[in-house]
């Protein structure tokens, strides 16, 4: 298992992790990569990585739908984080062809942070056939 290192600087924040993913295949790898996010308040997507736009719009709908103080009895405070993170998961599975992860034009893997900043990580397991 391969553990990823991703260091958030805000609150909420979508981080393009597809390049430190892609880094850990080997050479001529082929098979599937699960990301595997081990936090109750932080998730991982796939979504598009072009216009960084996307990811504030779902951001900021994120935030509509799922208020910060909104009378959760959690008493950490963080019950909006808890909540996005199970909406939004945490795991992905990308196919992997000739050590290049297989994503479409314009996807890129989001590591997602509610409860920023933090020291997270993301966990890969390479499966090859
Ligand atoms: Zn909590």
């Amino acid at each position: 298992m391969i553990e990823l290192q991703v260091k958030t600087s805000s609150r909420n924040q979508m981080v393009d992790i597809t390049g430190k993913v892609q880094n850990n295949i080997p050479d001529g790898c082929s098979g599937i990569v699960y990301v595997y996010v081990p936090h109750t308040t932080a998730a991982v997507t796939i979504n598009e990585g072009a216009d960084p736009s996307v990811k504030n719009d779902i951001l900021n709908y994120l935030q509509e739908l799922i208020p910060h103080n909104a009378g959760y009895t959690h008493l950490e405070g963080n019950s909006d984080a808890h909540i996005k993170s199970s909406f939004i998961g945490n795991s992905v599975c990308l196919l992997v062809e000739n050590g290049e992860l297989i994503l479409g034009t314009w996807q890129a893997v989001f590591f997602c942070e509610f409860d920023g900043p933090r020291n997270r990580k993301v966990y890969l397991k390479i499966i090859e056939r």
